[in-house]
């Protein structure tokens, strides 16, 4: 079957060559090339029998028999698109197993709470994306866990002693990570911190260790070739790529994935069939995307980092080997990506002057689109981090994030360049 195409004479196909076809039979859907929206709520089943069975599997009330497979049900269960989408995403992460969620909160929350009971100590980078850190320290408490937060860029050496005497004997069960950090770009040693947090682990509940994957992956960062048990992404970002969509994904082992797929069927998480054929239709330009934005962000950081109303740039395509991030990063990432924060001599109200006078960049949050955007991390998407912890975590009133789209670089410096005048 042409939908399962994975190698041609042994040579193992590269996920971008594969957006286009893996997974999607045209003879199921009437010769169509490209795979249909499957707008339907439910699935009509051939027998009663058929009905029968698939609900025995949908419920784990029997092993799957061999060459068996799960039939469609109710698309909060599953949907051909959706399927799909899952089996395409997979593949970029060399993953058993993905599940799409109707945004990237869905994603994080759905699989926090499938791992998360009351008494569990749950470890986390800072910062984070505001929505994780409101989740984690505002409603997480309520249902009696523990979340024991440690600063992202800190090598692990100094991090250890201080984690494991805050952890205080108590069970870690998960374990969410963000690398890089947003807005800072600090690095997060993800095997390090996967070590020990299993090592303060209880007997035979090994934490399960999760990745925010957004600002990197699924390009140019395989957390789950680094000690990751779950890679998650806000599909808004980069995998949408187009600022038009609001989605999310984990990707796993079929074992960790299991409870938080079932999770998602119970509380009606999922993603939409029209968002997942969106999806199947961006992740077709992933690759070069991602890429163009990548190259464009070296020559705009290059061109900042010479600014002088510009203080300090914080991009990974500028660490060099004597920054203690330096081997973390040559370990866990591909390349640098797109995503840049600097610092605007002359605190906020530069920053805003500098915001307000950008012409082509848009001023707004969110990241990861065709298009480049710029926001104030300090008043917007961490306004909810207090000011000491802010300072604590590196971020500076003047700090502006910038997510670097595909225009062409010399446009995007020439806009940059004025506004930094009116700065
Ligand atoms: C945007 C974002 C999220 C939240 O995703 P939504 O799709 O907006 O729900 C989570 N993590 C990171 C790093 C993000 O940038």
């Amino acid at each position: 079957m042409s939908g399962n195409l994975r190698e041609i004479g042994g040579r193992k196909l590269r996920p971008e060559s594969l957006m286009m076809s893996y997974g999607y039979d045209p003879r199921l859907s009437e010769g169509a090339v490209k795979c249909p929206i499957f707008q339907t709520s439910t699935f009509a089943f051939e027998s009663a029998e058929a009905g029968k069975a698939f609900f025995e599997l949908a419920y784990g009330l029997r092993e799957q028999r061999s060459g068996e497979e799960m039939g469609l049900i109710y698309s909060r269960l599953n949907n051909p698109d959706l399927e799909i989408l899952e089996g395409r995403l997979a593949l970029w992460d060399e993953a058993e197993g993905c599940a799409v969620f109707a945004s990237g909160m869905a994603a994080i929350t759905t699989s926090l709470l499938a791992f998360l009971t009351p008494g569990d100590v749950l470890i986390h980078s800072e910062p984070l994306y505001g929505g994780s850190d409101h989740f984690i320290k505002h409603f997480l408490p309520r249902l009696g866990v523990i979340p024991v937060g440690f600063q992202a860029g800190v090598p692990m050496a100094d991090l250890a002693a201080d984690l494991t005497a805050r952890v205080a004997g108590r069970p870690v069960a998960a374990v969410l990570l963000e690398t890089p950090a947003n807005p800072t770009n600090a690095l997060v040693d993800i095997r390090g911190i996967a070590d020990l947090a299993h090592g303060l682990s209880a007997p035979g509940r090994p934490a399960v260790v999760m990745v925010d994957n957004t600002f990197l992956g699924p390009v140019f960062q395989h957390p789950l070739q680094h000690g990751a048990d779950l890679v998650i992404y806000s599909a808004t970002k980069f995998i949408g790529g187009h600022s038009d969509i609001i989605a999310g994904a984990v990707s796993g082992s079929l074992a960790t994935m299991l409870p938080v797929r079932t999770l998602r069927t119970f509380m009606g998480t999922m993603m939409s069939p029209w968002s997942g054929w969106l999806l199947l239709r961006s992740l077709e330009t992933l690759k070069m995307r991602m890429t163009a934005a990548m190259k464009n962000a070296r020559y705009v950081a290059d061109f900042l980092a010479e600014h002088p109303k510009v203080q300090a740039v914080h991009y990974l395509g500028h660490l060099t080997e004597d920054s203690p991030m330096f081997d973390v990063y040559q370990r866990q990432c591909v390349a640098p990506g797109s995503m840049i924060s600097f610092d605007v001599v002359g605190g906020e109200a530069a920053a805003f002057r500098f915001l307000n006078a950008l012409s082509m960049v848009k001023l707004a949050v969110s990241l990861g689109g065709t298009e480049s955007l710029a926001e104030h991390p300090g008043s917007m998407t961490h306004a909810d981090v207090p000011p000491a912890d802010q300072a604590r975590m590196g971020f500076t009133p003047g700090l502006v994030r910038l997510s670097v789209g595909v225009e062409h670089y010399e446009d995007l410096i020439a806009d940059l360049a004025q506004a930094l005048g009116a700065a």
